[in-house]
């Protein structure tokens, strides 16, 4: 734990306020005497992980990467990390992120860009970005991200690791700063299959303060063993034809496919919607789900807060100079596509193809059990080179976008192209997935 808290000192980038030290120390220490007395210790017991800056962990800091919450402590423990607690594995750090999960590279935050742990001219990816970091570079043994639209997927390919977005409603979002309430769901990142596992069973399951759960006790007693139990995958042609892919990201992911058949598995081309119509559809919901859930940090209850003339002037200079110009940006779309005149012609437009897209994937799963895809269409940008270009910054979230709105389980891996390969199986069969990494493997 020491050592781990060392190298965390020395990259700040990876970092929110300060670390967790005296909490892990003193949890450390704990475990210390238990084994020094020979008591027999859990799987998780010892284990030192970093914890994305959107948890609530009581009397810590959980600033979102924003200047609005920079002085925020939580006053309550999020569900899913008080389950690994109780585990015993030793939170060291809030990690670094984009402000309030607004984005895809891990530049939309106060505590400057996070480097990617492979070149760090390159972004670190987002928003989980981090979290995603810190496991690469062995800081942390695992890391709770958020995933709202590919905040864990993406940011775990751009760093070659592991990363869980488990199916929505499996672990608790009680204590997760909500960004879009209908898609965000609690994720690890880790560097093994079997870890991902061993902290996905932990956190998994119904709790009463989020009716969206489910309970869980079935899944992932053994994900090594038993890959037979998938026949047919299948990907969908229109990602891998699409002008926006990279060349190099489409031949590795056709050689891939090739591989994959090589090993007796039957392979299926699946039409499915277009990106551009995914994007729209899943930034128009999630804008509109984070103007409302934003709403209650108006300088009254939480974070900062600066003295107007009136209290409608204090909200609004508030607001105004402490989110940051990306919030500002989806506040006010996600605010117009709500608002009188527009709601019919747009919001309701988008609930309508939401639906569309999540019976689309029912019918695909009748006939494939896991459906493949590249991660990105593209390779990590430079640090810089996105960050004003906010329409390229959503395109680039168009293959994890669409398995967030159909609430599915998807694993990102670090193999098949340069930044990863997405395996999506049917809702609740998180560990479907999982079996089929290990087959990959
Ligand atoms: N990049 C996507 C967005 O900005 C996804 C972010 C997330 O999953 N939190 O909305």
């Amino acid at each position: 734990v020491q050592e781990k808290l060392n190298l965390l000192k020395q990259n700040t980038h990876n970092t929110v306020n300060s670390l967790l030290d005296s909490m892990a120390l003193e949890l450390a220490s704990k475990v210390d005497t238990k084994i020094a007395n020979g008591e027999e210790i859990g799987l998780l017991e010892g284990i030192p992980f970093g914890i994305k800056d959107v948890y609530m962990v009581q009397g810590t800091y959980t600033t979102a990467s924003s200047d609005l919450l920079k002085n925020y402590k939580s006053s309550y423990t999020a569900t899913s990390i008080q389950k690994l607690l109780d585990a015993g594995a030793i939170p060291l750090v809030k990690e670094n992120c984009d402000s309030f999960g607004h984005g895809s590279s891990s530049e939309n935050t106060i505590f400057g860009a996070v480097k990617n742990a492979t070149n760090p001219d390159l972004v670190g990816g987002g928003s989980s970005g981090g979290s995603a970091v810190n496991v690469a570079k062995d800081f942390t043994t695992f890391s709770i991200g958020g995933d709202t639209g590919g905040s864990i997927r993406q940011p775990a390919g751009y760093n070659k690791v592991y990363g869980l977005k488990p199916t929505y409603g499996r672990i608790s979002r009680y204590g997760l700063m909500a960004y879009a309430s209908s898609t965000d769901c609690v994720g690890p990142i880790a560097k093994s299959i079997e870890d991902i596992r061993i902290v996905l069973n932990i956190m998994s399951g119904k709790d009463v303060r989020d009716q969206t759960t489910f309970s869980s006790e079935e899944i992932l007693e053994d994900t090594v063993s038993n890959s037979s139990t998938i026949k047919t995958i299948g990907y969908f042609k229109n990602f891998i034809e699409s002008e926006a892919i990279s060349p190099e990201i489409k031949q590795d992911f056709l050689a891939t496919i090739d591989k994959i058949k090589a090993k007796g598995i039957e392979v299926k081309e699946l039409d499915f919607f277009n990106a551009d119509i995914l994007v729209s559809t899943y930034y128009t919901l999630a804008m509109a789900e984070t103007a409302s859930n934003l709403s209650r940090l108006d300088g009254t209850n939480y974070g900062a807060r600066i003295e107007g003339e009136n209290l409608k002037d204090t909200y609004s200079i508030t607001r105004s100079e402490n989110f940051s110009e990306e919030s500002k940006r989806r506040i006010v779309g996600g605010n117009q596509v709500l608002s009188q005149g527009f709601s019919d012609e747009i919001y309701l437009k988008a609930q309508n193809l939401r639906n569309q897209i999540s019976a689309r994937f029912s019918d695909d799963f009748n006939e494939v059990d896991i459906i493949l895809s590249p991660v990105t269409p593209a390779n990590p940008p430079k640090i810089g080179e996105s960050l004003n270009d906010p329409l390229a910054m959503y395109l680039s979230d168009a293959y994890t976008v669409g398995f967030s709105l159909g609430e599915l389980p998807t694993l990102t891996i670090p193999k098949g192209t340069e930044t990863g390969l997405q395996i999506t199986a049917d809702k609740k069969k998180d560990v479907q997935a999982l079996q089929f990494a290990n087959f990959l493997n």
